[in-house]
């Protein structure tokens, strides 16, 4: 049999010549994957940035790569307007996204694996976090290991199980913009991971004035992104959430009742909880029922302008609007 040139998400060579490969010869049609298959894979976090890198990617590099696989990792945390952002870019710019979720093995020492959901299946309640949860404890500002597990691992699972990648054997996009350069990695580079929205020169404003043009947008504001009740967003976008929504914080404040004494750094300081200062989901709802100044779209440009210089509650720990993954 012969892999024809063809579209992304297949085998093809790519080039102007074909190439004979015997699909039932697990030799050869190793070293067509190996060798001959110039691959990217794009983590689309749900967010306007990544899904704006993402149609681009998709429009201009389609005749770079052989290969263009879209995942999106779910942890169960997310708004539900976020599944909505993925599906409509599914739907309108085809993106052909795999849907991911972690699946945790609670035995000590096992690895987690990765399954395919779909938009009407993927977890609304917590659920992959809860269990990643209930072997490891609760992850916070000083262990951060959420990301990782109910991220990279799935996708790094998909990539290997799936499609037969190994490590390196791919490329790897993150959707990082020139007004947040600071969070490029020398690791990320080293190894040749692209940044296309710095080569770009992309900004916020650039994506937010492309997304204006689009027939439908993230219906989401800012502060809501990623896990809506993230542990690393600031004070100020807990505490608004909290205020509004305290119904959102619901999977997180079980997450701490039911598995606040889970792992071994419980077992060492007792129980856990998620956010900054040993505050648990309690004490998060408790402040936002104090008098505060909410977070409002624009005030992130006015802090950068020196115009908003309330900067206490305004502290966060990266995750301003992509919960990156590094899958590396
Ligand atoms: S968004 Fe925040 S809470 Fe969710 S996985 Fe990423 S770092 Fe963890």
């Amino acid at each position: 049999m012969t892999y024809e040139y063809c579209k992304r998400n297949t085998l093809r060579s790519g080039h102007n010549h074909t190439i004979s490969v015997d699909a039932d010869d697990d030799a050869q049609r190793h070293i067509f994957d190996s060798v001959l298959m110039k691959r990217l894979v794009i983590s689309f976090s749900g967010g306007r940035t990544s899904g704006y890198m993402t149609k681009r990617i998709l429009d201009e590099w389609s005749e770079i790569y052989d290969d263009i696989v879209v995942l999106f990792a779910n942890t169960g945390c997310e708004h539900e307007k976020t599944l909505d952002f993925v599906k409509a870019c599914d739907d309108n710019f085809g993106f052909n996204t795999v849907w991911l979720e972690a699946v945790v093995n609670p035995e000590q020492g096992k690895g987690i694996r990765h399954k395919v959901v779909t938009f009407e299946t993927a977890s609304r309640n917590g659920e992959p976090y809860f269990a990643l949860t209930a072997k490891e404890g609760i992850p916070n500002v000083s262990r951060p290991n959420c990301s990782s597990r109910l991220k990279n691992y799935p996708i790094r699972s998909y990539v290997r199980d799936f499609l037969g990648h190994k490590k390196h054997d791919y490329d790897q996009c993150y959707g990082i913009r020139v007004d947040e350069i600071d969070r490029m990695s020398e690791a990320a580079l080293a190894i040749g991971v692209k940044y296309p929205l710095v080569g770009w020169g992309i900004r916020k404003e650039h994506v937010l004035h492309w997304w204006d043009k689009q027939n439908f947008d993230l219906d989401l504001p800012e502060h809501m992104g990623n896990c809506v009740t993230c542990f690393k967003k600031s004070d100020r976008k807990l505490l608004t959430i909290a205020k509004h929504h305290p119904e959102y914080f619901e999977p997180f404040q079980r997450i701490e009742q039911e598995n606040g004494m889970a792992g071994t750094l419980a077992a060492k300081e007792g129980k856990q909880v998620f956010f900054r200062k040993h505050r648990s989901v309690s004490d998060i709802i408790a402040s936002s029922k104090q008098p505060f100044r909410e977070w409002f779209p624009g005030i992130e440009e006015m802090r950068q302008q020196g115009l908003f210089t309330d900067e206490e509650l305004d502290v966060s720990n990266g995750c301003v609007e992509s919960c990156e993954v590094d899958f590396i």
